[in-house]
């Protein structure tokens, strides 16, 4: 008889376990709190959906190439029913700066190097609806998981057998072959299993940064601005930004304001200010500028952000039978690399090909820790030590006293007039590179071969005079510059 699988949560990586287990014949059922999505269009998911379970669904979203492969491989018609929805690829030669496109020739896998974007709510709308039309999957919508069903099966050996709750206020218990938690990052199934005495590691760090998002509609008739050698994307040490391109002529930006920064943390959220702040970007102005866009929503505003990696195997390799954890119940990562539903994907696909290759509860889960580990480690440090760095900068950002030492002088020089400047010469090193950005291929290896560093270090050696035509213009004011126009200190403004 075929395994019956129970799934906390019918988010982003309960929707990818529908994806990648429903093809293996097993019952897959998710129990999700939140009612389900309206059915009548984007707009009405966007507007309407009320989602208490999700509370970054209003924030940017995008799939890297590694998810939406994943969706094109496994499911195509689910990729064409988000393109039909109004989801955008966009592609390699999008993402190439004005310079290079006039010498791009397609080469094979290009086309496979493409970010999905859309507003969540369509993103997610579309997914579940699919999943919903596979054979063994069923949603159990308004249901509230509030315990595990645990056994135990000899001293110090736990075994997840179900689950309890409700389901519309109603009392309900579910029964499986095993348990998976897509509970999301606060979900209680992973502390209910630790007080039950399980043994289970967890590193934390804070991300360093809040994040803050508004959503625009292009004005009826409209286009988007044309694309400008100015960067949709920038990094300015006091605060980050990113464009998404949206589904149906929507389009939201994001701005990333490191935690030390209060005055400007605490008045970003008013629309105003958000807007304002947008105008400073000669990347985001043209969009958000009211001759062309207006807003269709508030300033939603995030905090909290954590890098949270849970092991659920203990050093003398025991683990809790019938259980797994994937998404941000299992990793969180900071939403600025917009890797945390790919990550959700990779684990979702790498527990089918474990659930597939043994029945053997304790093997399952040795195998399934043992090559998420192997699989996202070396992102997640990445991420970790570019936060670690990240907090660094905004430190001294605000310091106007600030002096760095040498050795740091001479790696944000590589950075910045090396490799970001290389990328910016050659079509070759660009796709190296976004390999990398879209997980593709693990982080740093493109650099680490010779003869793309040779070309790093051969452009870093011209010096800045010779490169000049390689920089992209200004990606925006300095702080000092942008309190003032803002009207900031460092107190916020009253009001
Ligand atoms: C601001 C922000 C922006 C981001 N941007 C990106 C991006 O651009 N690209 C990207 O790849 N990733 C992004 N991420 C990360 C990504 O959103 C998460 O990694 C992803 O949502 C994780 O999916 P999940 O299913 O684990 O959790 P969620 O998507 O949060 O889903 C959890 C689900 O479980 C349900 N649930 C919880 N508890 C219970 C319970 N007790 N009973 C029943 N149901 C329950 C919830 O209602 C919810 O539906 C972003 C994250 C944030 C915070």
């Amino acid at each position: 008889m075929a395994e019956r699988i129970l799934v906390i949560g019918a988010g982003m990586a309960g929707l990818c376990l529908a994806l990648a287990l429903a093809p293996t014949g097993r019952e897959i059922v998710l129990v999700e709190r939140d009612a389900a999505p309206p059915q009548e269009s984007a707009d009405q998911a966007f507007f309407d959906w009320n989602r208490r379970g999700v509370g970054h669904l209003r924030h940017s979203h995008a799939f890297l190439a590694r998810l939406r492969n994943l969706i094109k491989d496994n499911h195509p018609a689910l990729l064409a029913r988000l393109l039909e929805a109004g989801c955008r690829e966009i592609g390699f030669a999008d993402m190439l700066p004005e310079r290079l496109k006039a010498e791009y020739r397609p080469s094979p896998g290009d086309a496979d190097m493409a970010v999905l974007t859309s507003r969540r709510t369509t993103l997610e709308w579309v997914i579940r609806d699919y999943a919903e039309t596979l054979a063994n999957v069923s949603i159990v919508n308004s249901a509230i998981v509030r315990s595990l069903v645990i056994e135990v099966v000899e001293e110090g050996q736990l075994r997840v057998v179900g689950l309890k709750g409700e389901v519309a206020g109603e009392p309900a218990e579910w029964r499986a072959d095993a348990v998976i938690d897509a509970g999301g990052k606060n979900s209680q199934a992973i502390e209910q299993l630790i007080e039950a005495g399980a043994v289970i590691g967890e590193e934390c760090e804070d991300c360093g940064i809040l994040y803050y998002t508004r959503h625009y509609r292009l004005l009826p008739g409209l286009d988007e601005p044309p694309r400008n050698k100015a960067p949709g994307t920038g990094d300015l040490g006091f605060i980050k930004y990113g464009l998404f391109p949206g589904d149906n002529r929507c389009f939201s930006v994001t701005l990333a304001v490191p935690e030390i920064e209060m005055a400007l943390r605490q008045n970003v959220v008013r629309p105003e200010v958000f807007d304002r702040i947008c105008a400073m970007f000669p990347g985001i102005a043209p969009w958000t500028d009211a001759a062309r866009a207006e807003p269709i929503s508030k300033v939603f505003g995030m905090g909290d952000l954590k890098s949270r990696w849970r092991s659920l195997v203990a050093a003398d390799q025991r683990a809790t039978l019938g259980f797994f954890a994937v998404g941000d119940s299992l990793i969180r990562t900071n939403p600025l690399y917009g890797r945390g539903c790919s990550f959700a994907a990779i684990e979702a696909y790498i527990l089918r090909d474990v659930l597939e290759e043994t029945a053997d509860p304790a093997a399952r889960a040795r195998l399934y820790d043992a090559r998420v580990k192997a699989e996202l480690t070396p992102y997640f440090d990445d991420m970790r030590s570019q936060d670690r760095a990240s907090v660094r900068r905004a430190k001294n950002v605000q310091d106007p006293a600030y002096v760095a030492p040498l050795r740091a002088r001479v790696m944000t020089s590589f950075l910045n007039d090396g490799i970001r400047i290389a990328l910016r010469s050659d079509v070759a090193l660009m796709r190296a590179a976004l390999r990398d950005f879209h997980m593709i291929e693990p982080p740093g290896v493109w650099l680490k071969r010779p003869g793309n560093l040779a070309k790093v270090l051969g452009v870093w050696a011209k010096g800045r005079r010779r490169n000049a035509d390689l920089y992209p213009p200004s990606p925006g004011p300095g702080r000092g510059e942008m309190m003032r126009g803002l009207g900031l200190g460092a107190e916020p403004v009253a009001g």
